[in-house]
């Protein structure tokens, strides 16, 4: 048997993706290999947001052109949004690689592998017309009981620093009826949590007016009323799609977790309006109360980007104040990283390397501190964790993850995929410790 091994990088989104391409070729009847080293296919996945993953890309390319020199029938291919980002040169600098594949066109692998790389072209993107929903795949589940579910592809944002309009296109959402089949089918298969995917996920629905009258927040009450799901989680919303009926549905439903991730990029009003994120400082506060007085014990977490051009001292200092402000349960930071073709990257005023990485320390003690704070208020409470497997750091433990998204390493004795009660006794910056309470007897 043929066997194939896939490297992933960036993005929930890009995870999703990866289950597809494991599914398409598992359809073609090969198996998954534990490393890279035993396949006769190479996929890589990639990621292009930042200059970070390129890097890291080139070093593991550099380790399939020598495994490709000692069999040269090994397949190279390379998807993802760097292989549509570099399409034009891709085979130039990597002239091993077979095949190469954007975000939207996944099943091209398959038609490659299919055909033996006979009688087909060397590389084909998806971007404009030829995109197609990779939601509708088969799909190889590396999780028992979580999924990603797609609910759209593309984004209509014009962030100045974001190349994902770019690879990813415009916005298309995919239809509340397919949507719904599909997280029917995962209740069916023993499936209890749900992660809505979208680049801008809360605007999903705008694209079907006037053919179809929905918006997100009805996405999530219809997710909602599906027998067996139990964890409703959604990523990436944008500040600005966060309307009314979203948080309603939000507080109404059950089964939508008590957590939102809600980017801010900067705490500078300045700065949001040359990022062009079209909400100002304030009106990001003012959502983040309309979201705490609606959703009781909400977990907030963000993402921050330091160093982006022109951004003084006292823009940083914003940042930080809202930092403080808010508190956070956790946050994702950045160092600006300019990317080739957007409007940030040409901007005259960049910021030096060494004031960047300096900013960078500054807030992400800030952010660590707080959300230590806050995860030490947990303690002594007792949260409703679903069980995933062994902890990783401890095999005597569980781990699994509450509500608000913490992981949570504990005692006890559920099996996975099991919603089990646990009495929080310790906490770090990201993870909780604790003890499963025991079952009272009916
Ligand atoms: N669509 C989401 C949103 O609007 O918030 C997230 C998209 S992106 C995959 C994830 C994060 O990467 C962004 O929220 C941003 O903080 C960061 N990012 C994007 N472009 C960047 C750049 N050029 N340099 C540094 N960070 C970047
Ligand atoms: Fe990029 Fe902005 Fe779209 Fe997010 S909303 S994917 S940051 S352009």
């Amino acid at each position: 048997m043929k066997r194939y091994h896939v490297t992933t990088f960036g993005c929930q989104m890009n995870a999703h993706d990866s289950e597809r391409i494991k599914g398409l070729l598992e359809d073609l009847g090969l198996g998954e290999a534990a490393s890279q080293d035993d396949a006769d296919v190479l996929v890589f996945n990639t990621c292009t947001i930042r200059e970070k993953p390129d890097t890291r890309l080139a070093a593991y390319l550099g380790n399939a052109k020598v495994l490709k020199e000692r069999d040269p029938s090994r397949i190279v291919a390379v998807g993802g949004c760097y292989a549509e980002a570099q399409r034009e040169r891709i085979f130039d600098r990597y002239p091993f690689v077979d095949v190469a594949f954007g975000p939207g066109s996944i099943a091209h692998l398959q038609d490659w592998v299919g055909a033996g790389g006979h009688g087909l072209p060397r590389g084909r993107f998806g971007t404009g017309e030829t995109r197609a929903f990779a939601a509708e795949l088969p799909q190889h589940r590396e999780r028992s009981t979580q999924a990603w579910v797609q609910v759209s592809m593309g984004c209509n944002s014009v962030c100045s620093y974001c190349i994902v309009p770019k690879v990813r296109g415009r916005e298309v959402s995919r239809r509340p009826g397919e949507i719904l089949a599909e997280v029917e089918r995962l209740a069916r298969d023993g499936v209890k949590e749900v992660t809505l995917l979208g680049q801008n996920v809360n605007s999903w629905g705008r694209d079907l007016l006037p053919d179809v009258r929905t918006e997100f927040g009805e996405l999530l009450r219809a997710v909602d009323a599906v027998e067996g799901i139990e964890r409703i989680r959604f990523t990436s919303p944008h500040p600005k799609d966060f309307r009314a009926p979203v948080i309603e549905a939000m507080a109404a439903c059950a089964s939508v977790c008590e957590h939102a991730h809600l980017p801010v990029q900067s705490g500078s009003s300045r700065v949001l309006k040359r990022m062009r994120r079209t909400y100002s400082r304030e009106r990001y506060l003012s959502l983040v109360s309309r979201l705490r007085e609606a959703i009781p014990d909400l977990a907030l977490t963000t993402d921050i980007i330091v160093g982006f051009p022109g951004e003084t001292e006292a823009d940083f200092d914003q940042t930080l104040s809202l930092v403080e402000e808010v508190r956070f349960d956790g946050a994702f930071t950045f160092i600006y990283s300019p990317r080739a073709g957007t409007e940030a990257a040409s901007m005259p005023d960049q910021v030096p390397d060494e004031v960047r990485g300096e900013r960078l320390e500054r807030l992400v003690h800030a952010v660590q501190r707080i959300a230590a704070e806050r995860q030490a208020e947990r303690i002594g409470r007792v949260e409703e964790v679903l069980v995933e497997g062994r902890s990783r750091t401890d095999a005597a433990l569980l781990r699994g993850r509450t509500r608000r998204n913490t992981t949570v390493n504990f005692n006890g004795a559920g099996a996975v995929g099991e919603l089990v009660p646990v009495r929080v006794e310790a906490a770090t910056s990201t993870t909780l410790r604790g003890t499963q309470l025991a079952a009272v007897a009916a």
